[in-house]
């Protein structure tokens, strides 16, 4: 009965080296050649898994050194696909207690970059796919291992995968978390300009990543008198920090909030929005902007976004604000439940900006993504889930978007656990030993079921 277990258990020590020999390729996204679009690292880590694909039996497929496909019993049909990366983030800092490119194992934790992210997902989905080749373990369908390498910055490979294949019906990446994520938000991020005459107003700069609450904004203002900027922040309620440094008739003032992601906003405090409010005190020149897009309200109501349905409610966040000799510029990272689509977003942004005085340019976005959770590879994958973690399966509903956001039939399955942790894109990233197993089994089980 636990031959799966049995088998997977067995090869603990080649499955950790497997990662190992992937931890080592600091698969960083780099200059663009020829032959590596996404720079060498990225290839040389796709190279490495086409080779351990090879060495388990199975035939692999190389497009573009972008993506690789592994497939077992494809002459009977690929009815399920396992889509991971081996692209990592940077490093940027040395708060590592390890190197982050050397896999170390500590007391049954694994560090390393990538090791949760998706390295390690990656290891247990070849050795689940190996584990039902070498078990003769039958399926009615075949599976397709799909490996990219272009996951952290803005999912290129997939693109010229679809140039070449098309992806199986059912797609799982254990690029998320576990039980089953079903529904991921839709997304718009939109940018947006105006002018601001003002002779108060020197220049404002707030926010730098266009998908998470800005933690940071600074402003220079003119001729307004230190007391009054003094007693408005002492009177400021946002929650905010803020100091001021007067230079001639000039002050600086910082405003510092706390940083979230963009699809959890209420957990932030927007600096860019808490130093307009104070501004808007002193000197009301962005009124305007503030009815639009006021401090602490993350739902978008006042551009009349605000709506909610089983996929949770709109967020909205003003995530980036710039102004310089009169002119500015903005960007508004919106994420929407599943009722709503790209077209009422945009449309309602437009006529609110407009009206505020400013002209909505463009955005970069997509649809929500829905796999109903009433159907049967969804059914499959929580009963697996149920049968082997020993708890219920439910699917989730999120803000961000998976690996799968674009793929028709796609669901994230894995590998974060619960509320824990793992550091990821962050120092010290880790996956347990125990997890790293524990997936495969349950990837190959999954396989099993999904497929008979
Ligand atoms: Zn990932």
């Amino acid at each position: 009965m636990n031959e799966i277990k049995d088998y997977i258990y067995g090869k603990k020590d080649e499955i950790v080296s497997a990662l190992s020999e992937l931890i080592r390729i600091p698969s960083v996204m780099g200059e663009p050649t020829e032959d590596a679009p996404f720079g060498k690292e990225p290839k040389n880590a796709l190279l490495k898994m086409s080779e351990l694909c090879e060495k388990s039996g199975l035939s692999v497929t190389n497009y573009e050194n972008a993506v690789i496909c592994a497939d077992l019993y494809p002459e009977k049909g690929l009815e399920l696909g396992i889509l991971c990366h081996l692209d990592v983030v940077p490093v940027n800092n040395d708060n590592w207690k390890t190197d982050p490119f050397e896999l170390c194992e500590k007391d049954g934790v694994l560090f390393g970059r990538g090791t949760i992210d998706d390295k390690g997902p990656a290891v247990a989905a070849l050795y689940a796919v190996k584990c039902i080749k070498d078990l003769n373990i039958p399926l009615s369908k075949g599976v397709r291992l799909i490996f990219g390498t272009n996951e952290e910055n803005g999912s290129e490979d997939l693109e010229i995968y679809k140039k070449h294949d098309k992806f199986p019906p059912k797609v799982f990446t254990p690029d998320g978390s576990f039980p089953v994520i079903n529904i991921e938000k839709g997304m718009m991020r939109s940018n947006f300009s105006g002018f601001i005459s003002s002779d108060k107003l020197v220049s404002f700069e707030g926010g730098k990543i266009p998908n998470a609450v800005p933690d940071r904004a600074r402003a220079v203002l003119k001729n307004i008198e230190q007391e009054k900027i003094l007693s408005e922040i002492e009177r400021d309620r946002s929650g905010a920090e803020f100091f001021s440094e007067q230079k001639g008739d000039l002050t600086e003032i910082v405003c510092k909030g706390r940083s979230a992601h963009a699809s959890t906003p209420e957990t932030g405090i927007n600096a860019v929005t808490a130093l307009i409010s104070l501004i808007n005190r002193l000197e009301p020149v962005l009124k305007g902007l503030e009815n639009i897009l006021p401090f602490g309200e993350t739902d978008g109501r006042a551009m009349g976004l605000s709506c909610k349905d089983e996929s949770g409610a709109l967020t909205c966040v003003f995530s980036i604000f710039n102004i310089s000799d009169g002119k500015c510029s903005g960007t508004i990272d919106v994420r929407f439940p599943v009722c709503k689509n790209l077209a009422f977003v945009e449309d309602q942004e437009r006529k609110a900006l407009y009206k505020a005085g400013f002209t909505f340019n463009d955005y970069l976005g997509d649809e929500p993504h829905i796999v109903s959770k009433d159907s049967d590879f969804v059914k499959q994958l929580l009963k697996v889930y149920e049968e082997n973690e020993g708890e219920k399966g439910y699917c989730v509903a999120i803000g961000g978007g998976t690996y799968v956001h674009n793929i028709e039939g796609g669901v994230a399955f894995g590998a974060e656990r619960g509320d824990i942790d793992y550091n990821m894109h962050g120092d010290n990233e880790f996956i347990t030993t125990e997890e790293l197993l524990k997936d495969a089994v349950l990837f190959a089980k999954a396989i099993e079921n999904v497929l008979n």
